[in-house]
């Protein structure tokens, strides 16, 4: 989400006459984007406030600072103004406005004199002529997030991002769409859609308008190749967005539904709504709609009154359902949440930390054996950026896969025959047969 809306930022932003900076001490302007779901992003986005701070104070007192996301949320803006009173503007989560008006208030972009680009940074939605890349980024970024459901309204018992984000509100369909055409144009040829609940989305339009509808249009952009979403709650996967899914070619077989506990009464604490039975359900669900389908889940180690033996009933589920990647985290206490105010954070870090490093074990035993499975095989890789050397990209089934060519893959779909195979990445050559076809043509 954070990225998406860095992205979409620092494209108005250029349109003002700003260009980017390499090293944010050095910039005039240095917007810096929060994540506070834990702790631990807690404490990154202060102290890197806190240098920030100190350059500015120290070197550079015109640098204009802008706190962005989910630290400052809908109204924390107050209390961190007291805080860190070196801070010019605060942003919410997906808010640009505030900073674009402080700009314009205090003339920070007058030598743009052109009506029209003012016009453009400033306007919310994105139109079909628009290019929403910043110019670095354009023929260079492959993927690109575009979030679809913004805020989210349940209230599990962990987590801060309702008070941070607000109620959930999905984006008008057609806006998507535009916008995914717009970056298509740009070179993008996977779009990650982005929401909390992300196949709750159009409920709140009651019109009909849902993920499925919403993908299939996606589908229809020409230059995409590759679509996938995240994140699923297992409450609202239904048999339709399963069934576009596993008909519609470009959606990629990878879904995402966090489990966060395989114990019914540790669920119940967090007010998920499921039980691990129903959740269980549905995964043979899942299979039997896509049966190659590969399930990310995410899981929370420590929480409140989580006991060992409930610890194993989540450690079991993980064994019995073989996820293609787990997500664990170490809870944390975090601001206003019900957990907070009503449950007692009484696991201690380390034994969060053995939990987590059980779990860790289990995984990475079993994306071992699963990979291993795929050595020798073909598989298409989309090709997202080259990394030491290396071309550096997923398989539809989100596995990273690493091959040298001298040739420019940046953004093909190239087969690549794997030759070695690791839990969490994959090395193999451009398959032989295949290499003299052109690469964007499916055969
Ligand atoms: N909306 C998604 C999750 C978004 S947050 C859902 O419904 O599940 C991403 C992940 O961070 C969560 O799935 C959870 O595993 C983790 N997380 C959220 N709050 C947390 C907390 N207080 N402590 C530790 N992990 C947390």
């Amino acid at each position: 989400m954070n990225d998406a809306d860095s992205r979409r930022l620092a494209q108005q932003l250029e349109f003002l006459g700003y260009r980017p900076q390499a090293v944010a001490e050095q910039a005039d302007l240095v917007v810096l984007n929060t994540c506070v779901v834990r702790q631990q992003a807690e404490d990154k986005a202060v102290s890197r406030l806190a240098t920030l701070g100190s350059v500015k104070r120290d070197s550079k007192p015109d640098m204009t600072i802008a706190l962005m996301g989910c630290m400052v949320g809908m109204r924390e803006a107050p209390a961190l103004q007291k805080r860190f009173p070196f801070v010019d503007v605060f942003l919410p989560p997906s808010e640009t406005t505030p900073l674009l008006d402080f700009l314009q208030d205090k003339g920070l972009f007058e030598d743009v004199r052109d009506e029209d680009l003012r016009r453009r940074a400033l306007r919310d939605a994105i139109q079909d002529e628009d290019l929403p890349l910043p110019r670095n980024e354009v023929g260079r970024s492959v993927t690109a997030d575009v979030p679809i459901v913004l805020g989210c309204s349940h209230a599990c018992t962990f987590c801060v991002i309702p008070y941070r984000r607000g109620a959930e509100r999905s984006r008008p369909l057609n806006d998507i769409v535009s916008e995914v055409r717009s970056l298509s144009r740009q070179g993008v040829r996977e779009v990650m859609l982005l929401g909390q609940i992300v196949d709750r989305y159009g409920t709140d339009f009651q019109d009909g308008t849902n993920l499925s509808r919403l993908l299939r249009e996606i589908a229809s952009v020409d230059d995409v190749q590759r679509i996938r979403f995240l994140t699923s709650h297992p409450n609202y996967m239904t048999d339709d967005i399963l069934e576009t899914v596993a008909t519609v070619e470009k959606i990629c077989p990878q879904i995402e539904v966090p489990i966060q506990a395989g114990n019914n009464e540790v669920l119940d604490n967090m007010r998920r709504g499921y039980t691990q039975e129903q959740y269980r359900v549905l995964v043979d669900k899942i299979r039997e709609f896509i049966p190659d389908a590969a399930i990310h889940t995410d899981i929370i180690v420590g929480f409140p009154g989580e006991t060992e033996s409930q610890f194993l009933d989540t450690v079991q589920v993980a064994k019995d359902l073989r996820f293609d990647k787990i997500h664990i985290s170490k809870y944390s206490t975090r601001p206003k949440t019900i957990a907070e105010r009503k449950l007692v954070d009484d696991v201690p870090q380390e034994e969060k930390h053995r939990r987590w490093a059980v779990l860790e074990d289990l995984q990475r035993e079993i994306l071992d054996e699963k990979n291993r499975l795929l050595r020798g095989q073909t598989v298409q890789v989309l090709v997202e950026e080259i990394y030491k050397g290396k071309w550096r990209g997923r398989t539809k089934h989100g596995k990273v896969v690493f091959f040298e060519d001298a040739n420019d893959r940046l953004g093909q779909l190239v087969d690549v025959t794997l030759e070695w195979t690791g839990p969490y990445s994959m090395m193999g050559r451009v398959a032989a047969q295949r290499s003299s076809i052109p690469i964007l043509v499916e055969s």
